[in-house]
């Protein structure tokens, strides 16, 4: 792009070729007032505020910035005589409509147009024959979340532009002309009968107070008296938003401009904080006697815990105890909670809920490539042009990467989704594979039975880096798309154009999750993306790759600190003896070189009497496991239960002792998305009540225990840990202060690595591992004649223990649902809203028909976050033999429609 030499103000700049004045000063950080501007929305549709207007020498008039492109020699005045008058009275213009209640407006102190009236004396309207009172006509209170106040609309289109080319949701848009001209829904309907996810985007751009969240208490933006920066606590994205504070309590949520999510949030990251501050929320250690809890001192909850593991250590040996960590907690926390078991437990018996979610893909992957990890970044996909989605909702289960998804959309990738459900991103893909639930592996090896048949592979890629082709080659000759379409249930000619639409991708990116990963073979369905992305070469490059979306906040970071059985920090193996060596010395304790149990392991010995300490940190086996009877069981068996947690969950009831943690919005530390981004996690209100962060808890137990270090701050520990995991070894506070570091990192002069495996992949060569189609381990018949397959929605987050404390969320989504096709529920006679009952060889349950044509005929969907009617009894506990991840996606079941008595 060629230089251009222009003068602003009278100073000298170089701008590019083609660039605007209005970016060219933004980027010269000089001031131009603006409504309508954003960085991520194109600016050549901006002009509606014409705020920006310069002087421009030789040409007549004056020109709005934002539509001219620089030129050679121009000369520009930003704020001349004639420019302050002319946008002086495009602002009085727009105070024409707009209402003057500035004393009582919640934007007071934050609203832009209040400034710029401010800079350039606008005292009020100068004409007095507009109506600028608010109306309720003008008002749409619909939406749980927010208000829509027309009145206060200076039609900017920041809110129509975000929807539409942001979020691309196309929930709003402009209705009517001239004077009557609006935004609003399409036919001037309402919020809540519009598309709208409430994902708050068009909030948080309203310049005025047009789009204004909805909250209890009066609160203007002149009361924030504190914002804090830091990392959702909800999904893997890893958004960085905004905490605003009035007081000591968190009152809003901004997004925090970021690589990360750029400027968009989700429903949950934007609304759903109410949880913190929730009187419900755990205050002081509970102690249960004689079946209730008893508020306790913390030295007494402390001395009874560690008196329990000293007895059960001396009496059971050091295998009878075992603990949970959390995936919602910090890197710093599962650190600790690791060197817990291992140093002081004496055993390797923690593992995490990723052995419920992304065990199989940390299996295959490392297997296949030598990592475990998403091998690209948020950001890349905006950039792929052929993205293949399978097994993952994205819109709803992360829901911004989603949007990312869709901008790419936008910008003409090519879309393929593959899933039982017609997911929203179904009906905007090139090519849909409604296949059968349990039946991955033969559809991905239909596919590359394509590609090898068509010779569509990449050979260059595959002799240079990879392995075992000859293998695959042999096995895929079976699955031609006729046999695969016979098993997994689609078109062998849709088959077909999956197979050539991702191959003719230059930049193909594979994005799945748990309906990929949740099965008895999910380690081979793993590997079968792997060996699609390996044939075509879409491993080391920008924008492609195999992507695993990894569900909770800090899975990633949980999984990286070691919290598995098998697995120091950094998944260094406990059964190698440097490695026993090396944490054996920098803790000064003695380790063992055996693997441990799993979560599935530990619950069922739990129940056997083999475990008789369980300590479970911020997880709730009670809704996320499967076969929740016998989780109930195990945990009524367990000799003595530590729950630490911020609410009194399902799984905390079963306790001898209840610990109360704070949340994130009370502690500082790090999480680490699913993108590898290791981010700051930063304290922005005091704790509730007596609670104390997970790593206080933690090191005060381990102090007792034994331990010698003092940590003064979560900081000191990731200086522990960093040089212990090669990955972190780089990676320091300072250095993500701004934005986070993605590893592998492994020194301080290393940035960070975008994407993996850039020259070969990490482990030498790629390896082609491929299987053959097993069925799954339950299949129906005649008795359990129906599939149920579960799953999350947008408007809940895992178990419920933070959105189910949000009023919103709650009006919208209360209980549980189960998603039945037109056709079977004709069947049974069931019709849409009537409550059924579903029962499989493990328990029952009684749950709300949703009738939709969406869900395959005979599979039927609950998403699994209820208590109420809760998903996970009715699931399957079989393994995959590699992971050990249950087989949560594919259960046998039977369906009656419920007595109207009942
Ligand atoms: Fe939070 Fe995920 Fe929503 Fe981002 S997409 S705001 S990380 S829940």
């Amino acid at each position: 792009m060629k230089d251009i030499n222009l003068k602003i103000n009278g100073i000298n700049i170089i701008a590019k070729e083609n660039d605007t004045v209005f970016k060219t000063c933004i980027e010269n950080g000089i001031d131009i007032p603006n409504l309508c501007y954003h960085p991520d929305l194109d600016i050549k549709y901006g002009t509606s505020c014409r705020l920006c207007l310069v002087e421009i020498e030789g040409i007549r008039g004056l020109s709005t910035s934002c539509s001219t492109k620089v030129t050679e020699g121009m000369s520009v005045l930003t704020h001349s005589d004639e420019v302050l008058i002319n946008r002086k009275t495009i602002l009085e213009l727009l105070i024409e409509n707009h209402p003057l209640d500035c004393l009582t407006c919640e934007k007071d102190g934050r609203c832009k147009l209040q400034d710029y009236c401010h800079e350039y004396g606008v005292k009020g309207p100068i004409f007095d024959t507009v109506e600028n009172e608010i109306s309720e006509d003008d008002i749409d209170d619909s939406n749980e979340f927010y208000i829509k106040d027309d009145s206060k609309c200076i039609l900017c289109g920041l809110c129509v532009r975000a929807c539409s080319e942001l979020q691309v949701i196309d929930a709003i848009g402009f209705v009517n002309r001239s004077s009557d001209k609006k935004v609003s829904p399409a036919f001037g309907k309402r919020l809540s009968e519009s598309p709208c996810v409430s994902c708050g985007t068009c909030v948080s751009l309203c310049p005025v107070n047009s789009l204004i969240p909805k909250n209890k208490k009066k609160i203007r933006a002149m009361d924030i008296n504190k914002t804090v920066i830091t990392t959702c606590s909800y999904c893997g994205v890893g958004c960085q938003l905004k905490l605003l504070i009035k007081g000591d309590e968190v009152v809003g949520v901004e997004p925090s401009y970021s690589i990360t999510n750029k400027d968009l949030l989700c429903v949950k990251g934007k609304f759903a904080y109410g949880f913190i501050n929730h009187k419900d929320r755990l205050k002081t250690p509970l102690i249960k006697k004689d079946g209730i809890f008893i508020e306790s001192t913390w030295n007494e909850a402390y001395e009874l815990i560690i008196n329990k593991i000293t007895e059960t250590k001396k009496e059971f040996g050091n295998g009878a105890l075992a603990g949970l960590s959390s995936a919602k907690v910090t890197n710093e926390e599962n650190y600790l909670f690791q060197k817990m078991v291992r140093a002081y437990f004496g055993n390797n018996n923690v593992d995490h809920c990723a052995r419920l979610c992304h065990a199989s893909t940390v299996a295959g992957l490392a297997t296949t490539l030598g990592s475990g990890a998403m091998t690209n970044s948020n950001q890349e996909i905006i950039d792929s042009d052929v993205i293949f989605i399978t097994g993952s909702n994205t819109t709803e289960t992360h829901p911004v990467l989603g949007a990312f998804v869709k901008q790419a959309k936008n910008k003409g990738a090519k879309l393929i989704v593959a899933d039982p459900r017609k997911i929203p991103l179904a009906f905007k893909s090139d090519v849909y594979l409604p296949l059968k639930p349990g039946t991955n592996v033969t559809l991905f090896n239909g596919m590359m039975n394509v590609i090898i048949e068509e010779n569509l592979q990449d050979t260059e890629y595959i002799k240079a880096h990879t392995e075992n082709y000859d293998e695959l080659i042999k096995i895929m000759k079976t699955y031609t798309p006729e046999y695969t379409g016979k098993i997994c249930g689609v078109e062998p000619e849709l088959i077909r154009k999956a197979a050539r639409t991702y191959a003719e991708g230059t930049k193909a990116s594979i994005l799945y999750s748990m309906g990929v990963t949740q099965h008895a073979t999910g380690t081979q369905g793993v590997m079968s993306l792997s060996n699609l992305a390996l044939l075509c070469g879409n491993i080391g490059k920008e924008s492609a790759g195999i992507n695993p979306l990894r569900g909770q906040n800090n899975v990633q970071g949980a999984c990286d600190m070691g919290a598995l059985p098998g697995d120091y920090p950094g998944y260094q193996k406990v059964f190698e003896v440097k490695n026993k060596n090396k944490f054996s010395q920098a803790w000064n304790q003695k380790l063992s070189d055996k693997a441990g149990l799993t979560v599935t392991e530990i619950i069922n010995d739990s129940g056997t009497g083999k475990i008789k300490f369980l300590y479970i940190m911020g997880e709730n086996p009670m809704i996320s496991d499967p076969d929740i009877n016998h989780v109930q069981d195990a945990l009524n068996k367990t000799d003595f239960l530590v729950v630490q947690d911020i609410f009194l969950t399902e799984t905390a009831m079963f306790a001898d002792v209840v610990l109360p943690a704070t949340s994130f919005a009370e502690k500082d530390g790090t999480f680490t998305n699913s993108e590898r981004r290791v981010q700051r996690v930063r304290k922005a209100v005091n704790a509730v009540g007596e609670s104390k962060p997970d790593w206080v808890i933690l090191m005060e137990i381990m102090n007792r225990l034994g331990m010698k270090e003092i940590y003064n701050s979560p900081e000191e520990i990731f200086d522990e840990l960093a040089p212990l995991t090669p990955q972190y070894a780089g990676i320091n506070y300072d250095r993500i202060e701004k934005e986070g570091l993605q590893w592998p990192c492994t020194d301080l002069n290393h940035n960070g690595t975008k994407f993996l495996h850039s020259t070969n992949p990490a482990r030498g060569k790629g390896l082609f591992k491929p299987a053959d189609y097993l069925e799954s381990d339950e299949c129906t018949d005649s008795e359990y004649p129906y599939i149920l397959t579960t799953g999350r929605i947008l408007y809940h987050y895992h178990t419920r223990t933070m959105t189910g404390k949000i009023e919103g969320l709650n009006n919208l989504f209360s209980s549980s649902f189960m998603e039945i096709h037109p056709t079977t529920a004709n069947r049974l006679d069931i019709k849409d809203g009537e409550m059924v009952k579903a029962i499989s060889r493990r328990g029952e349950l009684i749950t709300k028909a949703s009738v939709t044509e969406d869900i395959q005929e005979d599979v039927l969907f609950i998403p699994f976050h209820f208590a109420d009617g809760a998903a996970n009894y009715l699931t399957n506990t079989a393994l995959d033999p590699i992971a050990k991840i249950p087989e949560l996606k594919v259960a046998a079941i039977r369906l009656e429609k419920l007595n109207p008595e009942v």
